[in-house]
């Protein structure tokens, strides 16, 4: 582009001279006479470098150049001072040095010019970077404060699912625990709308496959006991193809006090960054975390609800579940039926097996009853050799019928404890939920009727 040069000197002679070498020389010229002109002329057009023998505000993107007489030294000195590029003495330049000294003023402007640009992409840029760290930081914070505060297992696994979901664009997502502790086995996945279902169950065939193969491998830091520090590090592990639409696919074990409780995988089109796969990691670390909270939390629930001994449900659960059960059972005209068990001269036989002995039978007799009944039925050890099982959806007849075969399969099979063949026998209390009937009474007549089977010579069923 053609540099536009302002020129504006009182002295004719100066003006034809400089104008006719400035045009010659290629540069596109305005040539005025007096201050006013030359204003109006900056108003008007947009001049890259101006030659003055006056003094000029400043302007960007505006080089200026005085001319100067020698008296005149000194106000040109304050015009440098105050922005102009250079100055030149009159009467008349060099002309050579005038073409040099504008090609180095126009240069000036150019590289003031590229920097100023240089600046603001920098600026643009790093407000960019802060603008996604801000975001960045808002999701980990979502994260830790959103997987802190749910308390159970599903709750966990949907928020997991989504914030990952949200914050790493993903083609597919899952969680596959194994069941541990108190907690269920899982898998739980989400899929890119779009994308073949069928790549679910593959997707769920290969965590259950690298869950495996991380349990069969040791990793280099479970070798060494001293750093068991490193076995909180998430690690993560890159996979073969799944398939064509999902080339990329990360996994993570997710460690929860030394063991393998499960692993996180994901997969996409491209791979993660490496700010992606850290994001990746905090969640690997959070959902830990979530999961060894949960475990505890569970632990804590048992506490609560559990006989230590048998592991069974205690007195005080029992009768919370009661209530709830007795509630539904009204609402929906279901029947419910309750076995009150008591062992029969238990006493005698701990005074001739010992107490210990006493406990294992009655921790045996646990196993026994639970093998007995359905997973939804619930049983209870409601005082020293007292148990409640409450049948769901069972009528009272059908649960003396049970109470029989029960009665029945323990008197026959001695239980077996260190080497020891002990014959067992209990007496059993049937009770039927009725009408209007509240829980307190129908525990009641079932008790009643295992005293009633005591006081008939202990071995036997009664129905109340
Ligand atoms: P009955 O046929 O009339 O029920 O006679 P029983 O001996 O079973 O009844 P009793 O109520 O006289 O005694 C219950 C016994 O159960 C006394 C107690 O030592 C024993 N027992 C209660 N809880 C435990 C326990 O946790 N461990 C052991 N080993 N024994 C227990
Ligand atoms: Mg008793
Ligand atoms: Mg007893």
């Amino acid at each position: 582009m053609t540099a536009h040069i302002l020129l504006a000197d009182d002295d004719p002679q100066i003006i034809n001279a400089l104008e006719e070498y400035l045009q010659a020389i290629g540069y596109e010229v305005r040539a005025v006479t007096d201050g006013n002109q030359a204003l109006a002329q900056f108003q008007a057009e947009k001049f890259q470098v101006a030659i003055l023998d006056l003094f000029m505000p400043g302007r960007p993107g505006l080089e200026i150049i005085i001319f100067t007489g020698y008296a005149d030294l000194d106000s040109a000195i304050e015009a440098l001072r105050r922005g102009a590029y250079d100055y030149l003495l009159k009467p008349v330049p060099r002309l050579e040095s005038l073409h040099a000294l504008i090609e180095r003023a126009l240069e000036r402007q150019r590289l003031t010019q590229a920097n100023q640009e240089m600046i603001a992409e920098l600026t643009a840029a790093r407000e960019a970077l802060a603008q996604q760290r801000r975001l960045e930081l808002k999701r980990i914070r979502q994260i830790g404060e959103g997987l802190s505060k749910a308390l159970n297992l599903d709750q966990i696994i949907e928020l997991l699912l989504d914030l990952m979901w949200d914050t790493l664009s993903l083609s597919i997502v899952g969680l596959k625990l194994r069941g541990w502790d108190n907690l269920p086995e899982k898998f739980a996945c989400r899929l890119q709308e779009g994308l073949d279902g069928e790549i679910q169950p593959r997707f769920e065939l290969w965590m259950q496959e690298e869950l495996l193969a991380v349990d069969w491998e040791p990793l280099p830091w479970k070798e060494n006991s001293s750093s068991t520090k490193l076995a909180e590090q998430p690690i993560i592990f890159r996979s073969g193809i799944l398939d064509q639409t999902i080339p990329a696919l990360i996994w993570a074990p997710l460690w929860v006090n030394q063991k393998l409780v499960g692993i996180l995988g994901s997969g996409r089109k491209s791979i993660l960054t490496p700010e992606e796969e850290e994001i990746f990691k905090i969640f690997v670390l959070q959902t830990a975390t979530a999961l060894k909270n949960l475990a505890l939390f569970e632990q804590v629930k048992n506490l609560a609800s559990k006989d230590s001994l048998t592991g069974l449900y205690n007195r005080r659960y029992f009768w919370q579940a009661l209530s709830k059960e007795v509630m539904r059972c009204r609402r929906y005209s279901c029947p419910l039926a309750l076995l009150f068990l008591d062992l029969d001269n238990f006493k005698t036989i701990n005074d001739r097996y010992g107490h210990t002995v006493g406990d294992k039978i009655l921790q045996e007799l646990s196993v026994r009853l639970q093998d007995f009944v359905r997973s939804t039925d619930l049983i209870c050890r409601y005082g020293g050799e007292e148990f409640i099982i409450m049948l769901i959806q069972t009528s009272k007849d059908k649960a003396a019928i049970l109470a029989e075969r029960l009665r029945q399969k323990i008197s026959q099979s001695p239980l077996k404890i260190n080497d020891l063949e002990i014959p067992l026998t209990m007496s059993i209390g049937v009770a039927g939920l009725t009408d209007q009937m509240e829980p307190e009474e129908l525990v009641k007549r079932a008790d009643s009727a295992m005293y009633c089977a005591k006081q008939s010579g202990r071995n036997r069923v009664m129905v109340g």
